[in-house]
């Protein structure tokens, strides 16, 4: 799939596992944070309280968000293709939808 992808014909995938690894680090602060409370224990992961759980989630979700706008971008056009995927796919589907897609949404650049 990674051969047939546009992503990977414009040499782009690797943004894909930059996405990934940004979106496991949200996924595992928005853990901390429901774990811390639903915390009932006084307890510490790592040293970190609530509301710093709370700020790494957010700048981590936002970190994710922006690196999935401004990353993705065809190499003909220069125009964002993350934020035309986010434009136009649901949130469920955006993820497969970028890395499923045949060519640019924009011009049609094909790689
Ligand atoms: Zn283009």
């Amino acid at each position: 799939m990674e051969q047939e992808s546009w992503i990977s014909r414009t040499q782009q995938f690797w943004k894909v596992h930059v996405l990934l690894g940004l979106l496991l680090i949200t996924l595992i602060s928005f853990g901390g944070v429901l774990w811390k409370t639903n915390e009932s224990v006084e307890s510490a992961i790592f040293g970190l309280g609530t509301i710093e759980l709370v700020l790494i989630f957010i700048g981590m979700a936002g970190s994710t968000f922006s690196w999935m706008w401004f990353a993705f971008q065809c190499p003909e056009c220069h125009q964002s293709v993350g934020k035309w995927v986010m434009r136009h796919s649901s949130f469920n589907t955006c993820f497969t939808d970028l890395i499923s897609l045949g060519k640019c949404p924009h011009c049609g650049y094909s790689g």
